[in-house]
């Protein structure tokens, strides 16, 4: 994956928004299954997100500025899955898979121990 904030190093992936690793794990995985909404969000983003003829979609929203230090998901704005729990706190980075992490209330409510 390359593009707005994505890095690709090898076959390891690491997604970023505003300054922070939100998902890492494999190319190929998360391609298939993306498990941070922002990373959903760009990956439909892109012609391998679309049908053949249709528009591509876009994230609603814009980045905050990087010189903000967010005590809570620097994404919530512009997410569709946004809870009051994502208002609070910065979400904890879980492990959602083998090599795999998300920064996510939604991965911490699916996967953490
Ligand atoms: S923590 Fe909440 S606001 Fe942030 S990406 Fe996950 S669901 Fe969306």
């Amino acid at each position: 994956m390359r593009g707005e904030q994505g890095e690709c190093v090898g076959d390891r992936v690491a997604v970023i928004y505003v300054g922070q690793i939100v998902e890492q794990g494999s190319l190929r995985d998360i391609v298939r299954s993306p498990a941070h909404p922002y990373a959903k969000g760009l990956l439909a983003s892109t012609i391998h997100g679309a049908k053949r003829g249709q528009r591509l979609e876009t994230i609603p929203g814009t980045p905050p500025s990087l010189g903000e230090k967010p005590h809570n998901c620097s994404f919530a704005p512009r997410c569709a899955m946004t809870q009051p729990r994502c208002l609070e706190q910065l979400p904890a980075k879980v492990e959602v898979g083998p090599g795999r992490a998300a920064r996510c209330v939604l991965a911490e409510q699916a996967f953490a121990r």
